[in-house]
């Protein structure tokens, strides 16, 4: 997405990598082939590659300035760690953090880091190698972490519970360092990190899932995390992806979710859907609830 600019904030997208990615009935498991072909008429071809059948995904970090404030909202993979459970993202080298300083921003700039949920994919460069040891790539943010979540995965044993390699060692390297280091602020569902700028739950995914809301004058931004992994999901939000860890919180959420933002001065800016990113919930002319970006609006 171009630089979203809305008041005296600015959005930008600092992005690992992107493009055609899972196949609808690979990551959503209840996803009929006749289902996700009757969504083609809006999902292409920004969403979903018509040639391949795949969606459009990606992997990006949202970087949100305003005075006195430069936040990142979630990390995506980070460079050089151990996931064994993914050979794409194990190990991964990008130049993300030469990206991250072509907007302008250093390191040390950061003010603030948020991650809506503690997945391998929303956390990894909260840290950086220092010889064998792992350190804050942002030493002078404040680390925004989502309380339930870091109590979750505090404990090894349950990311064997779900399955899915979603944590696959990152508390303990991209987590765990940023409390040590006494950068970590636990965040819940209410609390704020600025006086228009709140927390509320989007647990399902995750067990303690935090979407980021900012209230601007006559305008919502609202990142949504993993909340949706496509808008595919906007039109069936009960295709709850099968990283989801609790399939049937996920999907009350997300309706709930839609009903609240359908047709609403809200901003959805969604961690995987692909460049451009930001959008609505709108009614489409047959009723359906679908996504539009806000170039086409
Ligand atoms: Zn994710």
């Amino acid at each position: 997405m171009a630089q979203l600019k809305i008041g005296e904030i600015t959005v930008d997208r600092v992005i690992e990598a992107e493009g055609a990615g899972f196949f609808p009935g690979y990551i959503f498991p209840d996803a009929d082939p006749d289902g996700v072909a009757a969504e083609q008429d809006w999902m292409a071809p920004d969403f979903l590659d018509p040639a391949s059948g795949r969606l459009l995904q990606g992997n990006a970090c949202f970087l949100l300035r305003r005075p006195g404030m430069t936040m990142l909202v979630d990390t995506c993979v980070g460079n050089g760690k151990p996931r064994p459970s993914s050979r794409t993202w194990n190990n991964m080298q990008t130049d993300w953090l030469d990206r991250l300083a072509a907007l302008g921003v250093r390191p040390e700039d950061v003010t603030h880091v948020f991650n809506t949920h503690l997945h391998v994919d929303h956390c990894g460069w909260n840290t950086v190698a220092d010889g064998d040891r792992w350190v804050p790539t942002f030493p002078n943010a404040k680390y925004l972490l989502p309380k339930t979540e870091f109590a979750f995965w505090a404990d090894p044993a349950n990311d064997a519970v779900t399955g899915t390699g979603a944590n696959d060692g990152c508390y303990l390297d991209s987590v765990l360092p940023v409390h040590e280091a006494g950068l970590a602020t636990l965040v819940d569902v209410g609390d704020r990190a600025a006086d228009d700028m709140w927390f509320e739950s989007a647990a399902g995914h995750a067990p303690g899932q935090l979407t980021l809301n900012v209230q601007l004058p006559g305008e919502r931004l609202i990142f949504t995390g993993d909340l949706f992994h496509s808008p595919l999901q906007i039109a069936r939000p009960e295709w709850s992806s099968k990283f989801d860890v609790d399939r049937r919180a996920a999907a009350e959420r997300r309706r709930q979710f839609i009903g609240e933002h359908a047709d609403a001065d809200t901003i959805v800016l969604s961690a995987h859907a692909c460049t451009p990113n930001a959008g609505r919930i709108v009614t489409h002319k047959d009723g359906r609830t679908i996504f539009r970006l806000l170039k086409d609006l």
